[in-house]
């Protein structure tokens, strides 16, 4: 199995500045694919009171757990980062492939893959890099209104998955290095390259995690899960978000939801799941309880909607007897346990959404008011992380046709709620003064002019707002509560004078936005469950396959594994096309002896290769390929070091820039050979078969060889692993496209 290797830091830096300067893109995500916020559209949100410039991000997945994959989501306008989520076993073997995301979206990955000293620099090292991208302004002038530079993001924690591993000593320490991470910090600051030298005083943040979001395994028990977030809450003082499950739904509404609603006959869920885990008449008073806890510690409790679906596996793709559901299916489950959730907690509770998120329905979850909503299976699909600013974009556009320029008016607006909304958080302010003008005083005149003070406010405030959340486009309703709110009387002041003016308006309005996004609720269910996007008619489209393999060089170019890879591991570099007839060689008595070689036919300058050490297997580029074999498996696996190289038994190879230029290669009958290059003497050594060639480069015949003394007498030289390496080797070291080896020394 492929072992994930993190980079260096140092080089990560290097490569997204480098990359940037010279083809404008950063871990191979073109300028033009970065998120631009349309100017003048506020869709920012708080998150257990943190500023987040807009609710999306990537769920807690294959997008989230190494620099590279955090960057580039944010790149592309993720502002709500879920981190792969830790837990105490981080040595598993993961089943390889692990993601099926071809139509519906299966998997049957895990958590990190990397331990957690490892995964902690990975998520500090990663929020430098941004705070270094959006502090060097090199990016400013990519972004139509400067948001990129200004903006916010969220990194939450996700933890696992029992409360005996959570409270496992490197567990804490982990959770307590990522709310406190001063040492890591001072760890990664001097290895940031000298060319970007001044960055290296920037005043990074270091309490950069303030949240958790707790994942349970299936089965875990109501008592242990309260236990693992009271712990959460008091020992470690993390906000906390529990993922709940979509077994909540209950088997017979599941069922039905897949099978009669949608039309998913094949899916069978594994029924005995849904006997173990939490159900929704014990979720509902934990919660509430919890949420007491919550208030006690000053931290804010919410849940998050949903882990994935456990279903018995239906396809040859994994061997596994069960697969997690994700994708469309799983958006109709969880938009009807939404709706349950609303109903059974109110409109405060904060939720957070992850299922089956896409550029089509996000503006509709985002209308619920649910922070923040992430994805996943989404991003899988050609065009990765690309895809993310079509999101935002779309709910801009959505905004632009109602006329609303905030995310909150937005809420207010698109499902006709926000005048019953308002109607109800203002009420509540009018039920407040009446019940503190009564305990003001007992002299029923002032009592009675005070009433009426009151009423008059509050009844100017309920018009204006509501003629504004009605009213013309561009109408703010912010503005209109803020401008009424000045013409309160003095006697209304006195009440409420404990609040500054801003944040008693900001309270009302988030009052109405909070409730206007829980009645939104039913509508957008109603709709959901219905939208054929969703049925499994539409979602049973195949990839398509050509009928053509892969091979070392050449394929058709579509270029689509590249950003399909959650880690950016398979890149574009230049070699040169070639087609040329070769010859072999025996070595006997002393000289080389030409043989029958063979052909050897590079067409193409644009060719496709691996960076091992970013690849888990996971399978995804092999679904998306039109060709066959698989990208993963077929192009060249270029390895970071010797060690990792060496530690690898497959086809691979490891380029060494240097005043030499070095590579070594393990061909398919597992024999090793490696290459070196003198780019200024041009003096070629082709070590293979236990013999040091040299090399003529320029006719490609042996010169020369040192041969063990007195071991070899007769043996045969194999030229094609040499023109293989040698083309290789000045690929990967062409600057025309920025990688990971011609990008290493800094
Ligand atoms: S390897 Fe496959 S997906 Fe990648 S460019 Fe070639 S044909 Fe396209
Ligand atoms: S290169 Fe392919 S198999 Fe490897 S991690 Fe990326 S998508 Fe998965």
């Amino acid at each position: 199995m492929a072992e994930l290797v993190p980079a260096s830091f140092g080089m990560l830096v290097h490569r997204a500045f480098v990359e940037f300067e010279r083809q404008r893109r950063i871990f191979d995500l073109p300028e033009r694919k970065f998120h631009r916020a349309r100017a003048g559209f506020d869709i920012g949100v708080h998150f257990h009171g943190q500023k987040a410039s807009n609710p999306l991000g990537p769920a807690a997945g294959p997008q989230t757990q190494m620099v590279q994959n955090l960057v580039l989501s944010w790149l592309a306008g993720g502002r709500i980062f879920e981190l792969k989520t830790v837990q105490i076993h981080d040595t598993l073997e993961i089943p390889r492939p692990c993601i099926d995301a071809t139509n519906v979206g299966y998997n049957v990955e895990w958590s990190q893959e990397l331990r957690l000293e490892k995964s902690l620099r990975e998520y500090v090292g990663a929020h430098m890099l941004l705070e270094m991208l959006r502090a060097s302004g090199v990016l400013d002038g990519t972004f139509e209104d400067e948001s990129f530079a200004h903006s916010d993001w969220i990194f939450d924690l996700s933890v696992g998955y029992d409360l005996k591993g959570i409270q496992h000593p490197r567990v804490v320490e982990f959770m307590r290095s990522c709310i406190d991470a001063r040492d890591i910090v001072e760890e990664l600051r001097p290895k940031i390259p000298d060319r970007y030298a001044s960055l290296r005083d920037l005043d990074f943040k270091t309490d950069m995690m303030k949240t958790a979001t707790l994942s349970t395994f299936h089965g875990c028990p109501a008592d242990e899960i309260e236990a693992i977030c009271e712990f959460l809450l008091r020992e470690i003082g993390l906000h906390t978000t529990i993922k709940l499950n979509p077994t909540l739904l209950g088997v017979e509404r599941c069922e039905q939801l897949l099978h009669d609603d949608l039309g998913y006959d094949e899916i069978r869920v594994a029924r005995e799941h849904f006997a173990h885990d939490l159900k929704f008449d014990e979720m509902v008073p934990m919660v509430k309880r919890l949420q007491e806890t919550a208030r006690e510690c000053g931290l804010g409790l919410g849940v998050k909607l949903t882990n994935t679906l456990v279903v018995h596996n239906h396809r040859d793709f994994f061997s596994e007897e069960v697969m997690y559901l994700s994708g469309a299916p799983l958006h109709v489950l969880t938009m009807s346990i939404l709706h349950d959730v609303r109903a059974a907690l109110g409109a405060e509770i904060p939720i957070s959404f992850s299922a089956g998120i896409d550029a089509h329905n996000f503006a509709r979850a985002a209308s619920c008011n649910l922070v923040p909503i992430t994805t996943c299976t989404d991003l899988l699909r050609p065009g990765g992380y690309g895809r993310l600013p079509l999101y935002l974009g779309n709910l801009e556009g959505e905004m632009e046709r109602l006329g609303v320029r905030s995310l909150g008016d937005f809420i207010l607006r698109v499902e006709k709620q926000g005048e019953r909304a308002a109607r109800a958080a203002i009420g509540e302010l009018r039920h407040a003064l009446r019940r503190s003008a009564s305990s003001l005083t007992a002299d029923p005149t002032r009592r009675e002019t005070f009433a009426g003070d009151a009423e008059e406010f509050v009844g100017a405030l309920e018009r204006r707002v509501r003629e504004a959340i009605r009213g013309s486009p561009y109408h703010d309703v912010r503005a209109a509560l803020g401008a009424v709110w000045k013409t309160r009387p003095a006697s209304v002041r006195a009440i409420l004078r404990n609040g500054n003016e801003r944040s008693d308006t900001e309270q009302l309005y988030a009052r109405m936005v909070e409730l206007a996004g829980h009645y939104n609720v039913e509508p957008v269910v109603a709709r959901t469950t219905h939208d054929p996007r969703y049925a499994a008619a539409r979602n049973a489209r195949l990839p398509r396959k050509i009928g053509s393999r892969l091979t070392l060089y050449d394929c058709i170019n579509c270029d689509k594994c590249i950003p399909v890879c959650p880690n950016d591991a398979n890149f574009v570099y230049h070699a040169a096309p070639q087609e040329l007839e070769y010859a072999n060689y025996r070595w006997e008595e002393g000289a080389f002896v030409e043989e029958p070689g063979g052909r050897f036919v590079v067409e193409k300058e644009h060719q496709i290769a691996n960076y091992a050490d970013f690849c888990n297997d996971c399978g995804n580029c092999d679904v998306f390929c039109p060709e066959d074999g698989g990208p993963f498996i077929e192009k060249p696996r270029i390895f970071s070091s010797l060690e990792t190289w060496g530690h690898d038994r497959g086809v691979g190879f490891y380029v060494r820039p240097g005043r030499k230029n070095s590579i070594w290669g393990r061909f398919a009958d597992g024999a090793e050979h490696m290459l070196q290059m003198d780019p200024e003497s041009g003096q070629t050594v082709f070590r293979s078969a236990g013999m040091e060639v040299e090399i003529d480069p320029a006719r490609h015949r042996p010169i020369g060889a040192r041969l063990p003394q007195g071991e070899i007498t007769s043996t045969r030289l194999d030229m094609r692993p040499y023109h293989v390496l040698r083309t290789l080797l000045r690929g990967m070291l062409d600057a025309r496209s920025t990688n990971y080896i011609n990008n290493n020394r800094f």
